[in-house]
């Protein structure tokens, strides 16, 4: 069976304990290959890595860290097809959506950090004539980052990139549930001559892994994106010791449709917001709000739609929806819907395991709408991360705010409205770190992105990445 190797100071290497896990291609229920079952010891030798590394990476000019990554970039986009395919096999998402979205998005990412830094700009406050200040931007030294499976190189490039531009040196933990992509990457960083120890990929299980990572005392600065109560367990971790810590989180969004909206392309976009990656997204729109006014009429184009979806073999071209990533996380999503019976939903559509011919033994789950539960329910509180979503209606901007903001998350929102008044008025009165008007998933890296209350704490994307990846020294002189 095909091993996959951990990335460490310019080597691919197996782990030191020579121990494996099985990576199961969750479409068809089939080990596909085995990922080192990593341990503190290799990590140990990868921040170690990372730190000799430091020195010369951080005073390397920007525009030589910049034409590397940028030749990088390069050879990703003449990878796309493997990258893509073997996004697919790991994770279940479609390959149409893999090749046409993901791997495009994690070019996109090295691509803009790479240039990004070159227009960076810090300020100087003058003192009459007395001194001027001056900030210094200074990259921190080894930071860990650590990303999710549902858009595995998406997320994995969307921290590396910046930390890299911005001088620093990384160990990178990708989720053990889709290591391939990573392991590729690392490949092509060989290719594109990477100085050994810059970047460094360490494979295995958060627990044992990723925990040894974030305890390590030569990590400076932590990128975590992940489920709330593993940020909870990072953070406990890395506040006492005084680690810099960015934390992307779960998410419970609200879909917030009005009935002056532009119905039909509301309806196809409110789809895609609950279903896209089989809802496995932190920005998924789970709860959907719609004044009551059209939930008739909205509910029944919403289903006309959602029937329409089909669901199979994500090699398929045909298929808009795939596999769940691994057969944990479908018995996680189908125990939801057995609470949302237990509550007291009708399940209006979908609600079950599916075997699609050619892929029986995969993980796949019908997209499935729920109405009739409160906003106070299990289904309407706690994230559930697959294709489930949840109709409520309401009566006004104000319950409307009310409920969308009724939850401990506060990511993503999208409001679907022609009134421009309620749009501005709705978006400051959200809490949540991102509104979309009339648009959902719409990014410019540019933007911060990040969410409040329970989704997380700090910023990342564009300047704010860079912010987070560098320290500022206040710089006076006397004149
Ligand atoms: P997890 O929190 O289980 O894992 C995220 C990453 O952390 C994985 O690489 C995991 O490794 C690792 N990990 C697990 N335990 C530890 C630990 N104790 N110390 C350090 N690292 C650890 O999340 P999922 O992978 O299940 O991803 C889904 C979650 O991610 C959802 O809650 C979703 O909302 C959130 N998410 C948030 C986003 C945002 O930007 N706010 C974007 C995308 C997802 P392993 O997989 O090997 O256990």
């Amino acid at each position: 069976m095909n091993k996959l190797l951990n990335y460490i100071n310019g080597k691919l290497v197996s782990p030191l304990s020579d121990n494996w896990l099985e990576n199961v291609n969750p479409a068809t229920g089939q080990v596909i290959n085995l990922i080192p079952d990593s341990n503190k010891e290799d990590i140990h030798l990868a921040v170690e890595a990372a730190k000799s590394a430091f020195p010369t990476w951080s005073k390397t000019p920007a525009s030589e860290r910049s034409k590397l990554m940028l030749k990088l970039a390069e050879l990703m986009e003449e990878d796309i097809e493997n990258l893509a395919l073997e996004e697919s096999l790991d994770s279940g998402k479609p390959l149409h959506v893999a090749k046409t979205i993901d791997i495009p998005r994690a070019i996109a990412n090295i691509r803009f950090f790479a240039t990004a830094i070159l227009h960076t700009q810090s300020e100087s406050h003058a003192m009459d004539n007395i001194a001027i200040n001056y900030t210094l931007r200074q990259p921190i030294g080894v930071a860990a980052c650590i990303s999710p499976w549902n858009l595995p190189l998406y997320l994995f490039t969307w921290k590396i990139a910046p930390a890299l531009a911005a001088g620093n040196t990384v160990v990178a933990k990708p989720s053990e549930v889709t290591p391939m992509t990573a392991t590729r990457f690392a490949s092509l960083c060989i290719k594109a001559g990477f100085p050994n120890g810059v970047l460094n990929i360490v494979q295995g299980l958060g627990a044992k892994v990723g925990a040894s990572l974030i305890s390590h005392d030569d990590i400076s600065a932590i990128s975590f994106t992940g489920g709330t109560k593993t940020g909870e367990s990072i953070a406990s971790v890395a506040a006492p010791k005084f680690k810099k810590l960015s934390l992307e989180l779960g998410g419970k969004n609200a879909t917030l449709v009005f009935a002056d909206c532009e119905f039909e392309n509301t309806v196809n976009e409110t789809v895609r917001a609950a279903f896209s990656n089989q809802g496995q997204i932190c920005l998924c729109g789970s709860r959907l709000l719609i004044e009551r006014s059209i939930y008739l009429k909205f509910k029944e184009a919403f289903l006309k739609e959602v029937k329409e979806i089909t669901v199979g073999n994500p090699l398929n071209s045909g298929s808009r929806m795939g596999a769940v990533v691994s057969e944990a996380h479908m018995n996680k999503i189908l125990s939801y819907i057995e609470i949302a019976k237990q509550e007291g939903g009708t399940i209006l559509s979908g609600g079950s395991r599916l075997f699609p011919q050619g892929n029986e033994n995969g993980f796949f789950i019908e997209p499935t709408v729920i109405e009739g539960l409160g906003p106070a329910c299990r289904i309407n509180q706690e994230e559930i991360f697959g294709p489930v979503v949840s109709l409520i209606p309401f009566d006004s901007d104000e319950e409307a705010v009310e409920i969308a903001n009724g939850t401990d998350y506060g990511l993503a929102f999208s409001v679907w409205t022609s009134n421009v008044k309620r749009a501005h008025r709705l978006s400051a009165d959200l809490k949540a770190g991102i509104v979309w008007v009339n648009c959902w998933m719409l990014r410019d890296l540019r933007t911060p992105f990040g969410g409040v209350k329970n989704s997380g704490v700090g910023r990342e994307g564009g300047w704010e990445a860079l912010k987070f990846f560098t320290e500022a020294k206040n710089v006076c002189i006397k004149l």
